[in-house]
């Protein structure tokens, strides 16, 4: 039966994944009636219990801090939008990139970059702490929601998608998936795009969520080149604008310019290589999709100014620094005594334990923790921790 999802497909262009061409699920399913392989996978991510819980999960500004800020949920709708944009205008795979797009956070631990340093130093003797791993082990392990599998059984091309890095040592246990990094191969154009739409995302909130949170000015901002020229333009062209439109209009400006950038200077290298499949991008000796080198460049002047002037500020370290010292408190406990954790945790710590020894009994508790949002952490460190906390 020919599907509307079937009928879209027309559109793709030949480098695009196409469901035809699907890698498959690890457990065989049937088709859904009237959905594509990528639609449902892109379903299967906002019904994780995984995808909620980003709601209350770190981007750079603690969950507690402001109702305003960027949260991981807002961040990767964000990442979504604009990988659906590029995909729309280059005839890929729009729910594809959309899939990747929602679950590349998914194992992401609370309290952003800081929260994962601390797992991983924790979890240094016993195979250490990836969030883009974790990722891939929610959909593949953890969510528990069907009856026929763990996980959400995505397709290998999302899955391909969401473990965008990986070491060579874990890259050599995880069979065809870790394939491409030990063959130096590419993934699809979905996931290479959904990667650079997380950065082209993050680097133009965090300019926003800075400057309310009075970490960056604008005339700061003013010797970053990508931020100067659409400042310039707007001022130009409205001299009156309150600093709120006025930094929301060069935010937007900035985005637009990248994309369009990206959209230009991707269409000149598909035109050039011409892959004519999925296969032939991944055999491709470099990545296809890619921003100018120009406009790369000046992206990479705008990371570098954030790096320094908000993920070192002061007040975003102190926050680090404590968020650092609450995983790390509450790791420590729950390692050392199984017994603390939730039932349903302990059986599973004692069951990995019994098969795989002190590293299975570690691996199930930085799964917990790495479950929790911020304020859940927050609140089981001040339980086990405060004596005066009620439990
Ligand atoms: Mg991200």
């Amino acid at each position: 039966m020919s599907t509307a999802a079937d009928a879209g497909a027309v559109s793709l262009a030949p480098y695009a994944a196409h469901d035809a061409a699907s890698r498959g699920r690890r457990y065989q399913e049937a088709h859904a009636e009237f959905r594509s392989e990528f639609q449902r996978d892109r379903d299967r991510v906002i019904h994780a219990n995984a995808f909620r819980r980003l709601a209350y999960k770190t981007q750079v500004f603690v969950n507690h801090e402001g109702d305003l800020y960027r949260t991981r949920v807002t961040h990767s709708i964000e990442v979504a939008q604009i990988a659906r944009s590029v995909a729309a205008a280059l005839r890929l795979n729009e729910p594809l990139a959309e899939a990747i797009s929602l679950a590349h956070d998914l194992g992401h631990t609370p309290f952003g970059h800081a929260g994962q340093d601390a797992l991983n130093e924790c979890m240094r003797d016993y195979g250490g702490f990836e969030h883009n791993l974790q990722s891939l082990r929610v959909v593949d392990e953890l969510e528990e929601r069907y009856p026929e599998f763990p996980g959400l059984n995505l397709t290998f091309e999302s899955r391909e998608g969401i473990l965008k890095h990986c070491s060579l040592r874990n890259a050599r246990e995880l069979g065809e998936l870790g394939e491409r990094f030990l063959q130096r191969r590419q993934p699809s154009l979905e996931a290479q795009l959904a990667n650079l739409a997380d950065e082209i995302a993050y680097n133009n909130h965090d300019v926003d969520d800075g400057v309310r949170a009075g970490l960056l000015d604008v005339a700061e901002l003013r010797r970053v080149r990508l931020f100067e020229r659409q400042y310039a333009a707007v001022v130009a062209q409205y001299p009156q604008l309150s600093e709120r439109r006025l930094v929301h209009e060069v935010i937007r400006r900035m985005i637009n310019h990248i994309v369009v950038d990206l959209i230009r200077n991707t269409g000149e290298l598909l035109a050039a290589a011409q892959p004519r499949s999925i296969e032939e991008v991944r055999a491709h000796p470099g990545p296809l999709v890619m921003m100018s080198a120009a406009c790369h460049a000046e992206h990479l002047e705008l990371k570098a100014f954030l790096r320094e002037h908000v993920y070192r500020h002061y007040k975003v370290l102190r926050m680090t620094s404590k968020a650092r010292r609450v995983l790390r408190e509450l790791f420590g406990a729950l390692f050392g005594d199984i017994d603390l954790l939730p039932p349903e945790h302990r059986d599973l710590a004692r069951r990995a334990e019994a098969g795989r020894g002190p590293a299975g009994r570690a691996r199930a508790v930085a799964d917990y923790v790495a479950g929790m949002t911020d304020r859940y952490a927050i609140l089981e460190h001040r339980r086990l921790f405060e004596p005066g906390e009620p439990t």
